[in-house]
């Protein structure tokens, strides 16, 4: 795992478990040893439980947007 932002852009599969072995044990690696990076992955595990919590769906079309804006930043960083 080369970077940070490589990382930050895989951190939703990584928690929802959908990466291929090879590339969850990379991204743990990098994890081991880069405490930005652990600061994001709390970052977004409470997103994501506040996101599984109250399926996206229902939320109204502005909060929807908002949040999705939110995620976009926090993945750009
Ligand atoms: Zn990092």
């Amino acid at each position: 795992m080369k970077s940070c932002s490589e990382v930050v852009s895989l951190l939703v599969e990584y928690l929802e478990g959908q990466l291929p072995p090879h590339t969850h044990a990379r991204l743990e690696q990098h994890l081991s040893r880069c405490p930005a990076c652990v600061a994001h992955v709390r970052s977004y595990q409470s997103t994501l439980s506040l996101l599984h919590s109250i399926r996206e769906q229902d939320l109204p079309d502005e909060l929807r947007l908002s949040l999705r804006a939110f995620l976009d930043r926090e993945g750009n960083n």
